[in-house]
C-alpha cells in the first residue's frame, strides 16, 4: 500500500468565451452538461483508485481548475467534494474569475470546505482586459477581490498577467500597486506567450499587435520580482510567490513529484511507477471514454520530467533523488567555466538550486542540465 501524498486535479472546460491567447481544454456551452460531468468525474477518480494502491488515507489537496469552474452550480462541487475529499484532505482550491461569483457564493465555497481561492484577475487595466478578451471590468475585479477579503479563506492567490501587447512599466507598476493593497497571500505570474493556433497568435503574426520587446519583458520580470520580495513575498517557484505559509499545497505537491489523479476533459495524471494519463480533449470522446490514456514513462523520461520541475523550484534539485531514477549530473568542464552556469546556479554538496540572477535565464540553465543528464552506470565506468 503506498502512503505518499497524492491529490486530485478536476477539469471543468466550460468557459462564457475564448480567451484570444488561450489554448487550454475549453468549451463554449450555454447550457453546460454539469451533472453528466460531475458523474464522470467521480467515476473517473474512483475508477483509478481501483487501479493503484494510492495512500488510502486519501487525497491532500483537490483543485476544481479550467475552464472556469466558478461556472460549476454549488450542487454539484459539493457532490464531488463530499464524495472524494478524507479527513486528510487539507487544501480544496477552486479558480473563480471575476464576475462569476458574489458573496454568498463564496459563503457556499467556504461551506463546502473550499479553503483556497485562485483568482483570474490578470490585470486591473480596461485596455488591456478588452484585449485579453477578458470578460470583467476593473470594477468587478475590485469588487472580487472585496469581498474575498471579508470572506475568510485560509488562503487565495491572484494571477497577475504581464509582457501584454504594448504594456508599458508604467501600466505594470499601476498593476502591482493595486495588486498589492489587497495583500494577496499568494501571486502566480503568467507572461503572456502567443500559442501557435489561437487568435492572439494570428493578429501578431498579421502585424495587427506587436509582442512587447525582449528589454522590456526583462525589465517587466525584474520590477515584478523586486516589487514582491520589497513587500515580503518569497518567490519559492520561477513563476510563484507567496507570503509563508501560504505555497500552493497542490502545486507543491506536484512540482515535488508526487502522485495525482488528473480528470475531465484533456486532463493529465501522474500515477505511480512513472505512468502518465491523458483523457480526450473533447466532450464526445471524453465523455464516451471510460480510461484515459496510459503512457508507461522510462526512467529517462522520468528523470527528465523531475528536473525540469525541480529546477523552477526555490529547493532545486537534490541529487540523491535524481539518482533514484538512475541518473546524475556530468556537467562538461567548458559549461562549467561559463559565467552563465556560474552566475545562475548555487550548488551547495548536493542541492543545486537557481540563484537570483538564475531564475530569469531558467530554461537556458534547464537545456544545460537536461544534456548533463548521465546514466550512473554510465558515470561509474
Ligand atoms: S477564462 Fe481562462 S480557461 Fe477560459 S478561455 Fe480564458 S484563459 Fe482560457
Amino acid at each position: 500500500m503506498m502512503n505518499s501524498p497524492y491529490h486530485i486535479y478536476i477539469h471543468a472546460p466550460w468557459c462564457r468565451s475564448k480567451c484570444p491567447y488561450c489554448d487550454f481544454t475549453v468549451f463554449v456551452d450555454r447550457q453546460p452538461p454539469f451533472e453528466q460531468w460531475m458523474a464522470k468525474i467521480i467515476s473517473d477518480v474512483q475508477w483509478t483508485q481501483q487501479q493503484c494502491s494510492w495512500n488510502p488515507q486519501g487525497p491532500s489537496t483537490i483543485y476544481f481548475g479550467g475552464g472556469t469552474p466558478s461556472l460549476v452550480s454549488i450542487e454539484y462541487l459539493k457532490t464531488i467534494i463530499d464524495t472524494l475529499r478524507t479527513p486528510k484532505t487539507s487544501e480544496i482550491t477552486i479558480e473563480v474569475n471575476p464576475g462569476d461569483v458574489n458573496p454568498t457564493t463564496l459563503g457556499f465555497y467556504k461551506g463546502i470546505g473550499i479553503n483556497r481561492l485562485s483568482l483570474g484577475i490578470q490585470t486591473f487595466n480596461r485596455q488591456h482586459l478588452k484585449r485579453l478578451g477578458r470578460g470583467n471590468t476593473p470594477q468587478d475585479t475590485r469588487q472580487l477581490l472585496n469581498w474575498v477579503q471579508d470572506a475568510g479563506f485560509d488562503s487565495w492567490s491572484i494571477d497577475l498577467m504581464f509582457g501584454l501587447p504594448n504594456q508599458t512599466i508604467a501600466e505594470l507598476e499601476s498593476d502591482l500597486i493595486e495588486m498589492l493593497a489587497f495583500a494577496p497571500p499568494h501571486v502566480s505570474l503568467y507572461g503572456l506567450t502567443y500559442k501557435e493556433g489561437t487568435p492572439l497568435a494570428r493578429a501578431k503574426n498579421l502585424g495587427k499587435i506587436r509582442d512587447i520587446d525582449e528589454d522590456l519583458w526583462v525589465d517587466q520580470f525584474n520590477l515584478i520580482t523586486q516589487t514582491l520580495q520589497r513587500h515580503g513575498y518569497l518567490r519559492y517557484e520561477v513563476s510563484n510567490f507567496c507570503k509563508p505559509p501560504h505555497e500552493a499545497k497542490h502545486n507543491q505537491g506536484i512540482w515535488k513529484n508526487e502522485h495525482y489523479i488528473g480528470v475531465g476533459p484533456g486532463a493529465h495524471g501522474f500515477w505511480t511507477n512513472g505512468t502518465r494519463t491523458h483523457y480526450p480533449n473533447t466532450w464526445p470522446a471524453w465523455i464516451e471514454k471510460s480510461e484515459p490514456l496510459i503512457e508507461v514513462c522510462t526512467k529517462e523520461q522520468q528523470a527528465i520530467d523531475w528536473l525540469i520541475t525541480a529546477i523552477r523550484h526555490h529547493q532545486g534539485i537534490y541529487l540523491p533523488r535524481l539518482k533514484q531514477f538512475g541518473y546524475t549530473l556530468i556537467v562538461p568542464p567548458q559549461i562549467q567555466q561559463q559565467p552563465l552556469f556560474q552566475q545562475s546556479l548555487h550548488i551547495v554538496e548536493e542541492r543545486w538550486a537557481l540563484s537570483e540572477s538564475g531564475w530569469i535565464v531558467v530554461d537556458r540553465i534547464t537545456e544545460i542540465l537536461v544534456q548533463a543528464l548521465t546514466p550512473l552506470n554510465q558515470h561509474a565506468e
